[in-house]
């Protein structure tokens, strides 16, 4: 007997909603940051989405605008910042070794 939804489907069927909320799909991520000023626009970003109040920081080594010092310098060798989605609570992470250079933003697994 071929039933026709089995278990496997609904399975699917909600991972996909999952990834469906309207409030975070369209987030822009980045595999990967490829200078400093792409990272710091990203920034800028990020601090549009919880202005908005789409997401809210949940995490951070320091402030999205504190992420140099006065002097011009990298305030740590890593930093990074973690930004909950306000309706499903879908977590991103954005990420920057600025020592070795090199970070991403993305959605947590
Ligand atoms: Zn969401």
């Amino acid at each position: 007997m071929n039933r026709p939804f089995s278990f496997k489907h609904i399975l699917t069927l909600a991972l996909f909603m999952k990834t469906m909320c309207d409030n975070c799909k369209d987030t822009i991520t980045r595999e990967q940051f490829y200078s400093a000023q792409d990272y710091l626009s990203c920034l800028d970003y990020i601090a549009e989405l919880d202005a908005f109040g789409q997401f809210a920081i949940i995490e951070q080594t320091c402030p999205l605008d504190a992420v140099k010092n006065p002097a011009g310098k990298w305030i740590a060798d890593v930093i990074h910042h973690k930004i909950a989605c306000t309706v499903c609570g879908d977590v991103f992470s954005a990420y920057a070794d600025t020592y070795h250079g090199g970070g991403y933003f993305k959605k947590d697994d």
